[in-house]
């Protein structure tokens, strides 16, 4: 049963609910919804639902109609997000598992590893015990293959996963992998789900080869009713009179499964076609039907392979692969998953942490000091924006070259935050990292500040006016000082990457001919004269940036701004429904702007900010509203506006 909960319910009443559950017999899971907190009560025992109903905290009590209860969407409405470190799996993303279908040896593993990462692919596959239909076929390594596979996963960054075939290895295999997987055979083998569930780690549950949807769903909740929380379905093909196939891939089943279930699907075309070139045509096609990833076997030299060489893609054929998902994912509102270019430093590619963060740890400059990334030269305005909003905090800047490193180093766990222009007053919007926050869904926004955008003309120290022949800077600045650069027409104006950058540029060159134009502090950390302040045509000229951190950081208290983004259906009114949601839940709109969705030809997502009252619950309504009445809706952050 599921049982609402009061959103101002005591501890001691939670407690004493879950005590009486408990004692009564049933297993008690607390999911935390957006909306709302409920506690999931699954068991043997019967009891009347009034006897719940009427316990303090209790706002309503609903059955579960399905057989499989912790496994179905009724219990949880909500996606179900797989934490594996810097990888997630489920939600806007689409995960790609890519390896061989056996580890070989340990130079075959690192090289499928190396050119499977390159490609795009997040984590690691290779079998070590292999379930062969001949007992003459090559049964896989043993402990030794998971000891390679592992070390694979570590010199390249990525998670793990393996096929564990009998209960006893369950200790075994927790020293190896990130994944368990259990594979299509051992579907319902009931010890091995009861003794992986028990681990609590996350696992991969193939669909048996002759199972119903309803039995893969009740041995998947075998695994979470023994203990597991973070259970991936993976449709591998069903057996079915066709013989042209090795199995046939049910695609249908994952737009089915997605609704009956909260749990994430891929799909692993594989073993569901046997034949190398049907794997890619079935990706795509799993992928459209809504996947959250795939399960891709691939091969250095598939025809040496000693497993499922005709199966195995070879490396042209997997990169060819990732570069059509990618072309693809966007049409079902999704982003393909990436591990961070960013290492950690100390290697590892660990990802992030929980704050808080000690000295050497990831986001940390080793001296104890927060790492905060900005995109630009020191002394540029994201960096400027940055000291405005950590005041408080003991930071290092941590510059990047271009904005898409901020993101990366914020995802990687280099930075602990990253700071991004959103937009400009004169200018308007910064479309790439309006782009940006929405490629990389790991991260949010937790923060705005707004900074007055003074420019000034910068020299070498001695540089005179009248000396001057060049001035360098962003294009945006030349433009935004067109009034006082008119009065100068014989400087030539030479456009730069960014503000800061041109006035390390001639403090570089040295010649005091040649200015700059950045704001005045850059000047100061380049040791160079401000000739004049104030150029700016107009005074009021404002830049608004955001702050991103991981989703770990993504509670801000006192929230009263949301930004978000949806795409509507093609249909009349369906902008105006949407904008109907928020007057009457009286969220003040702040902005609203459309942006071409990349891969689907004039269609457009809509970019809102909200102002969210006092009260947050008509917000939480609203959202759930929304979320019925447009597509693809993302909350990018809710933080507190200034
Ligand atoms: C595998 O993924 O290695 C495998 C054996 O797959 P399945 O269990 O789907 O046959
Ligand atoms: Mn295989």
């Amino acid at each position: 049963m599921i049982i609402v909960l009061d959103r101002a319910i005591r501890d001691d009443d939670k407690d004493r609910l879950r005590r009486f559950l408990t004692d009564k017999g049933f297993q008690v899971r607390e999911i935390v919804g957006e909306e709302e907190t409920i506690f999931g009560a699954v068991g043997l025992v019967g009891i009347d639902l009034r006897e719940v109903e009427i316990q303090p905290g209790v706002v309503r009590v609903i059955p579960i109609s399905k057989p499989y209860k912790l496994a179905s969407r009724e219990l949880k409405k909500n996606d179900t997000v797989i934490d594996l470190g810097p990888i997630k799996i489920g939600g806007p993303r689409i995960v790609v598992i890519a390896g061989p279908c056996a580890v070989e040896s340990e130079s075959q593993v690192m090289e499928t590893a190396e050119l499977v990462r390159n490609s795009g692919a997040v984590i690691l596959r290779g079998g070590a015990f292999k379930p062969r239909t001949s007992p003459y076929a090559f049964q896989g390594l043993g402990e030794e293959g998971l000891r390679y596979l592992k070390a694979a996963g570590e010199r390249f960054g990525m998670p793990v996963i393996s096929e564990i075939v009998a209960p006893h290895q369950v200790d075994l295999f927790r020293d190896y992998v990130d994944l368990y997987q259990i594979g299509a055979r051992n579907m319902q083998n009931f010890e091995l789900l009861k003794a992986v569930g028990a681990t609590g780690s996350p696992v991969m549950l193939k669909r048996g080869q002759s199972a119903t949807i309803e039995e893969w769903l009740m041995a998947a909740e075998y695994l979470l009713a023994h203990g597991a929380e973070n259970v991936v379905l993976c449709e591998r093909g069903i057996r079915t009179f066709e013989t042209y196939t090795r199995n046939t891939l049910d695609i249908s089943s994952i737009p089915i499964v997605k609704k009956l279930s909260h749990l994430p699907v891929i799909a692993d075309p594989s073993h569901a076609t046997g034949i190398r070139d049907k794997v890619l045509p079935m990706a795509l096609a799993a992928v459209a039907a809504g996947a959250d990833g795939l399960m891709i076997e691939v091969h250095p030299r598939p025809d040496e392979a000693l497993s499922d060489g005709p199966q195995s893609l070879f490396p042209v054929q997997f990169e060819k692969l990732m570069r059509d998902i990618e072309a693809l994912s966007p049409v079902v509102g999704k982003e393909v998953s990436r591990i961070p270019h960013v290492r950690t430093k100390g290697g590892g590619g660990a990802g992030r942490t929980n704050k808080p963060r000690r000295a050497g740890e990831p986001g940390e400059a080793g001296d104890g000091r927060m790492l905060i990334a900005f995109q630009g030269a020191r002394g540029a305005y994201s960096e400027m924006a940055l000291r405005r909003y950590f005041h408080n905090e003991s930071f290092t800047p941590f510059a990047c070259r271009h904005f898409r490193d901020v993101f990366e180093a914020v995802l990687g766990g280099d930075a602990a935050y990253g700071i991004i222009p959103i937009e400009n007053s004169l200018a308007g919007s910064v479309h790439e990292n309006y782009d940006l926050v929405l490629r990389y869904p790991d991260l949010k926004i937790i923060g705005e500040t707004k900074l007055r955008v003074e420019h000034s003309l910068i020299g070498v120290p001695g540089a005179t006016f009248e000396g001057i022949t060049a001035v360098y800077s962003h294009p945006q600045a030349l433009a935004q000082c067109d009034d006082y650069l008119r009065e100068h027409a014989t400087w030539e104006l030479t456009p730069f990457y960014d503000t800061a950058g041109s006035v390390a540029h001639i403090a570089d060159e040295g010649n005091l001919a040649h200015a700059a134009i950045a704001n005045a502090q850059a000047a100061e950390v380049y040791g160079m004269a401000v000739l004049k302040e104030g150029i700016e045509t107009n005074p009021r000229n404002y830049t608004r940036f955001v702050v991103l951190a991981g989703t770990d950081e993504a509670e801000v208290p006192d929230a009263n701004m949301a930004s978000l983004v949806f795409s509507t259906p093609d249909q009349p009114g369906a902008l105006f429904a949407a904008m109907k949601i928020m007057a009457e839940a009286s969220l003040n709109l702040k902005k609203l702007e459309s942006r071409p969705i990349a891969g689907r030809p004039w269609q457009y997502m809509f970019y809102v900010d909200v102002e969210i009252p006092t009260s947050q619950e008509g917000y939480a309504a609203a959202l759930t509203m929304l979320e019925a009445a447009v597509e693809d809706l993302r909350v990018l952050g809710t933080y507190r506006a200034n």
